[in-house]
């Protein structure tokens, strides 16, 4: 394992658990860890110029590129400072008080899941676990029976 794990035992307010997204569950940061080890063990930047437009490649802007994302792209979670800085969801539930959408009467006609790419099926799953807390949500989430 790299030192790239994230917490990711936390879901968002819309009911996604960070475990299931690339930021929060590390993945992009652990593949930029390994690309970088990889790219030093076959010794890439030394082959490269031979090989169609391998010269112009700067490989030390490469490495800067994949240490910043070892760094940064490990995402803390909205429960964390994370998330998206601009997330309506996030900030509606919060000056609502919701933990999670599954307690507002409005989840049906909200429009702020609007931008997410599986608004509907999140929508659906946070109906189905209305009366849940957090923490149990994310329990049944992580070992559906
Ligand atoms: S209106 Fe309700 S469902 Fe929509 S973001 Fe706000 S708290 Fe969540």
């Amino acid at each position: 394992m790299t030192g790239t794990e994230c917490d990711n035992m936390q879901a968002g307010p819309c009911g996604i658990l960070c475990s299931s997204c690339p930021l929060g569950s590390g993945m992009v940061a652990e593949l930029a860890e390994r690309t970088r080890q990889l790219i030093k063990e076959y010794k890439i930047p030394e082959w490269s110029p031979f090989a169609p437009e391998g010269k112009e490649i700067d490989w030390s802007m490469v490495d800067r590129g994949l240490g910043w994302m070892i760094k940064y792209t490990c995402c803390a979670g909205c429960e964390s400072g994370g998330g998206p800085p601009d997330c309506a969801i996030r900030s509606c539930a919060r000056e609502r008080g919701y933990d999670l959408c599954s307690s507002c009467p409005d989840l049906d006609s909200c429009t702020k899941f609007d931008w997410l790419r599986d608004a509907s099926a999140l929508k659906a799953i946070l109906k189905e676990n209305r009366g849940r807390s957090k923490e149990e949500y994310i329990k049944a989430s992580r070992s559906p029976s």
